[in-house]
């Protein structure tokens, strides 16, 4: 009887102070088991995501699922992305310091703010106003200072601000944009979820060298449409 208390006692505590780790525990947990034990090695991803501050990012009612291996609801049917998935788009874009980098799908504002650690100049497009503004005015809050956002339809690119030495679109498409290629500079990189269905979707990553495109499927995912605007 005595040790059967123990036990409760101890797996009671246990699961108490799980609950109340904090965000920097958690954060640290989230890179080692869902990103170093898989694929991320590049130590530029890593040192990103050990950075930005992922919990700020997500609903309050959210907040204790912010480090948890999935994508989170954050309103508007729109969803942050899977911390995994986040960081694997971020390593194929293989970013350098001074590069300037165009993301369609703002969202939640997080992938930016993880580009943001590692280059100069972020560019984002979002298309449903309230997500956009909401995550603008996260950003300023949480003191990023690189990010420049724009509310409208990211099919048409950011013509004033291209070329783009990375591109990263956050939203599903069945044919990759063709401004977005225009925009890709010469050794440029970009990252983009494509699929004919909802269902069977690829990360495909597009090269610009020597002024030759080329296209390389990666890995099988799941993203949410990628939406036109109302005419
Ligand atoms: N990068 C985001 C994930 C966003 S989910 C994050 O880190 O939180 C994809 C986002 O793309 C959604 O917010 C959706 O509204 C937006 N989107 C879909 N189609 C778009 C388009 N044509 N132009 C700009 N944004 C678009």
């Amino acid at each position: 009887m005595y040790k059967f208390a123990v036990i409760v006692l101890v797996a009671f505590f246990a699961k108490m102070a799980n609950a109340q780790d904090d965000y920097p525990t958690k954060r640290e947990r989230m890179v080692k088991s869902q990103l170093l034990a898989r694929d991320i090695s590049d130590s530029v991803t890593l040192n990103a995501m050990r950075q930005v501050e992922r919990h700020e990012f997500v609903p309050e009612s959210m907040k204790q699922y912010a480090y948890a291996d999935g994508p989170l609801s954050i309103g508007h049917k729109q969803t942050i992305s899977q911390p995994y998935i986040v960081a694997y788009m971020t390593q194929e874009l293989k970013l350098k310091p001074g590069h300037r980098v165009l993301e369609i799908g703002t969202g939640s504002g997080y992938q930016a703010a993880v580009l943001a650690t590692i280059v100069d100049s972020v560019y984002t497009i979002e298309i449903v106003e309230p997500l956009g503004l909401l995550a603008d005015k996260r950003l300023k809050r949480l003191g990023y200072k690189n990010i420049e956002t724009k509310i409208g339809d990211g099919y048409h690119g950011w013509p004033d601000k291209a070329p783009f030495d990375a591109i990263i679109v956050t939203a599903a498409v069945k044919v990759i944009p063709p401004a977005l290629i225009d925009q890709l500079a010469e050794g440029g990189r970009m990252i983009i979820p494509v699929g004919q269905t909802n269902y069977y979707r690829n990360l495909v990553l597009v090269t610009r060298k020597n002024g030759k495109i080329k296209t390389k499927k990666r890995i099988p995912v799941a993203f949410v449409p990628f939406t036109r605007e109302k005419k």
